[in-house]
């Protein structure tokens, strides 16, 4: 904070009207601004001028200043507050093109914004069928979200009346706040508590929507989902959320995605995992399967001595990736052994000749190990796979 006195740093007298204040307090920022001035203390300058006007053009601050001087400004008996807060200019608003310069300096981000800028946001959730999401599909979802009024067009005013310009920030939504703390003084934007960035006030408000300018409202909103997505996927319906009050656009709606299980396939990310049950023979001798794919169908062939459990790669034949669609991850297909519940006569028949014959093969190899020591359990398995 500034130890010059604020008559001499906005150069007028003690005595000098509102009028000679605020020409002064122009012609003075026109001069300090940062982006101009060759003074390599313009910054300073700059905000300490800020202050200096802040307090001056307020009669009841320049008061305090004029008895006090700045101590009766920041002392909690001052009238404003213990907590750091001394001043609370919002003099931008009737100042135009300084408040601008201002608003453009302080403010950081290059330019005045306004207060919220969005409603709300929405969040649903859409269930897909397996296929759906993997091959991406069109759907239609029905939502409630705050729009519009439609009796006052989202005026907010009453059939015939118009909103007025907020004379607390002069229409702006926002307006300078300073705090001055011991570290020195400290300026932020804030929403204009008078219309709450709105930057207009409703004085004859719609019955309908009590000057909201928002209603409930029922949409069928048509989704184009992309291929891909997965339980989880969020997409955003980019202003499909609720309108804000008072003309404020509408926030995102963001559409969660649930994916039901399918009977054949079962996904991993962009892989598809897929369970062939094949019979023992099959894996032994070796045949040929048809197969279902995502799309089609796929002749796989199994090599005689394939293993139980055994899994077969095609690449590319898994789901489309997500805004990639022309990668695609793989699909593994598991041969599992499939034990029948029940088994016709004749082939009984066989199938206890073969079991026999492994019997004595069995009992064979168990008395090996009997009088050997190093036959393991899988080595006595594997042998006994291969009809030894
Ligand atoms: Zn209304
Ligand atoms: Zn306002």
């Amino acid at each position: 904070m500034s130890n010059r006195d604020y008559y001499e740093i906005l150069g007028v007298s003690r005595t000098a009207d509102a009028k000679e204040i605020k020409k002064a307090f122009r012609q003075k920022a026109k001069e300090l601004h940062p982006d101009t001035s060759t003074d390599p203390d313009a910054e300073a300058h700059f905000k300490e001028l800020g202050e200096a006007y802040s307090v001056i053009s307020d009669a009841e601050k320049r008061r305090i200043y004029d008895t006090y001087g700045k101590d009766g400004l920041n002392s909690a008996g001052g009238g404003y507050g213990g907590g750091g807060y001394a001043t609370n200019w919002d003099f931008m608003s009737d100042f135009g093109d300084i408040g601008d310069i201002f608003s453009a300096f302080f403010g950081g981000g290059g330019g005045r914004s306004r207060g919220p800028l969005r409603g709300d946001d929405r969040r649903t959730t859409l269930e897909l069928s397996f296929m759906d999401a993997v091959f991406g599909c069109e759907k239609k979802i029905n939502i409630t979200r705050l729009d519009a009024c439609q009796t006052c067009n989202g005026t907010g005013c009453a059939v015939g009346s118009h909103p007025e310009a907020c004379g607390h920030c002069g229409g702006h939504g926002q307006v300078r706040q300073s705090a001055q703390t011991m570290f020195g003084n400290f300026t932020q934007v804030v929403t204009c508590p008078s219309c709450h960035g709105a930057g207009t006030i409703i004085k004859n408000p719609c019955k309908a929507c009590h000057g909201q300018g928002i209603a409930p409202k029922d949409e069928i909103i048509t989704l184009t989902i992309p291929a891909g997505v997965d339980t989880g996927t969020r997409l955003r319906v980019a202003g499909g959320g609720d309108a804000g009050a008072n003309g404020i656009p509408a926030g995102d709606l963001y559409v969660v995605i649930q994916v039901q299980e399918d009977e054949h396939f079962l996904r991993d990310a962009y892989d598809v995992l897929m369970k062939v049950p094949v019979h023992y023979t099959q894996l032994v001798l070796g045949d040929h399967v048809r197969i279902p794919l995502l799309k089609g169908h796929y002749d796989l062939k199994i090599p005689a001595g394939t293993e139980n459990g055994h899994i077969i790669t095609l690449k590319g034949e898994g789901v489309p990736v997500l805004n990639q669609s022309h990668l695609r991850g793989n699909l593994l297909i598991r041969l599992d052994i499939q034990i029948p519940r029940k088994v016709r006569g004749d082939e009984k028949a066989l199938l206890q000749q073969l079991h026999d014959l492994h019997k004595h093969n069995v009992k064979a190899e168990d008395i090996r190990h009997e009088e050997g020591h190093a036959s393991s359990f899988f080595s006595k398995m594997k042998s006994f796979l291969a009809g030894k």
